[in-house]
């Protein structure tokens, strides 16, 4: 197997901090994307989005190509990293006809919008998902993780407060 370099530039790696989670963690869950092909491809922008479920909170990484259009890829770079505290326990529904940029990377499928039950402080709440139609596997977008969702989940923490 070539070893890939996982590169983490300063201000992801402060993010992270910010969530608790250590640059090498981080790199750790790419290269279990990587191995598994446990992510979504997007092949517009040539960006890989992987996911994993910590203690408190789903993290997600967006990572791409250090350098672009050269093969095989020796080195990735971290582009983005978000996460939802809510979560996720089952699908509700899919729209096969919205059809979305990312690919599953296990099933080279295209994913679809999926609807999905969050769970947070024994409330659930419904979000939209890029969902793979053959594995089922969820991913929840920047946008949907960093607006309706959080403000769900302070929502949530206020009225249980
Ligand atoms: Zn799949």
């Amino acid at each position: 197997m070539v070893m890939i370099d996982v590169l983490v530039p300063k201000e992801i790696e402060n993010a992270l901090a910010q969530k608790g989670i250590s640059a090498d963690m981080c790199k750790k869950l790419v290269y279990e994307a990587e191995e598994k092909k446990a992510k979504l491809i997007n092949k517009v922008t040539g960006e890989n989005l992987a996911k994993k479920i910590m203690d408190n909170i789903t993290l997600y990484v967006m990572y791409a190509p250090a350098a672009p259009g050269t093969h095989p890829v020796t080195a990735y770079v971290i582009k983005k990293v978000y996460s939802h505290k809510m979560r996720m326990k089952n699908l509700v529904y899919t729209v096969p006809e919205e059809v979305k940029d990312w690919w599953c990377a296990k099933d080279d499928v295209q994913t679809v919008r999926g609807q999905f039950d969050l769970e947070y402080m024994g409330i659930v709440r419904m979000a939209p998902t890029l969902t793979c139609p053959k594995c089922q596997e969820s991913y929840i977008e920047e946008d949907i993780a960093a607006k309706p969702v959080a403000v769900a989940e302070m929502l949530f923490e206020k009225k249980r407060a």
